[in-house]
């Protein structure tokens, strides 16, 4: 079910089952509401791309202003399984951290920034140890389980229990686009059951399972169900336009 807001401030998607929970804020962005111009136009939250400097710190400004954050934490995003935590304000630089894909942290008020345009981010909230995590989850990430690997990390370093997890899966490749021609050598075999007509895949469905396979329960998931190749209007994709931005996912304990 969508929640779409643009109260004020940039378009964007709220997952209905964060939203009732009054100790986060969070937002999946849409490329509108920002200032790049062609064909990053306009919510462009990426350096890496090809964008200016000064184009991409108004759009952050934006974003933070809208979700009412005092700082946004980002990192350079290379499809690995590497952590970073930041329990402190002082760690909480953008743009500081160094390449990893999950981003983690207690600090309340500090916006965790996914960078993503087709691959998923997917949102984490412990509301019993108060830890949040964003995730940068494409395909190689989850051939390496890296949602089932931030359940993990989040057991061992804050005693996180699994059923007390709630996970927000955002705006991303869906059923209709997820097309893998090479995915006898890019997935392992077990990924292979998720292929829903010749070389397409349900990467969503394979989310779903690999959290609930981690110990979370169904009813703490939630699938925006919003493919980014498809909406032209709202997403960034990088399969419909190779040279493009990067939308931004944002989720925070309330200050
Ligand atoms: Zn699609």
């Amino acid at each position: 079910m969508a929640d779409w807001l643009a109260t004020g401030g940039p378009r964007h998607y709220r997952s209905p089952m964060l939203a009732e929970l009054p100790e986060v804020v969070h937002g999946f962005f849409t490329r509108q509401g920002g200032v790049s111009l062609g064909a990053y136009h306009s919510l462009n939250v990426s350096l890496a791309v090809g964008d200016g400097q000064e184009a991409v710190a108004e759009n952050l400004g934006r974003m933070r202003q809208t979700l009412g954050l005092g700082a946004l934490a980002g990192a350079a995003q290379v499809h690995g399984g590497r952590a970073a935590v930041i329990t402190s304000p002082d760690q909480a630089r953008l743009a500081a951290l160094p390449e990893v894909d999950i981003l983690v942290t207690t600090v309340p008020g500090l916006g965790l920034l996914i960078k993503q345009a087709d691959c998923q981010a997917v949102m984490f909230f412990d509301p019993v140890n108060r830890v949040v995590a964003n995730v940068h989850a494409g395909w190689r990430g989850q051939g390496i389980d890296i949602l089932g690997e931030t359940v993990r990390l989040l057991q061992s370093r804050f005693g996180t229990r699994p059923a007390d997890l709630y996970a927000a899966i955002g705006p991303s490749l869906g059923p209709c686009c997820a097309e893998f021609r090479n995915f006898r050598r890019e997935f392992p075999p077990a990924l292979w059951t998720y292929q829903v007509r010749p070389t397409y895949f349900d990467l969503w469905r394979l989310s779903r399972d690999q959290l609930t396979a981690a110990g979370l329960l169904p009813s703490h998931l939630d699938l925006a169900g919003l493919c980014t190749r498809c909406g032209a209007d709202d997403f960034y994709s990088y399969r419909r336009d190779k040279v493009t931005g990067r939308q931004g996912a944002i989720i925070a304990l309330k200050a």
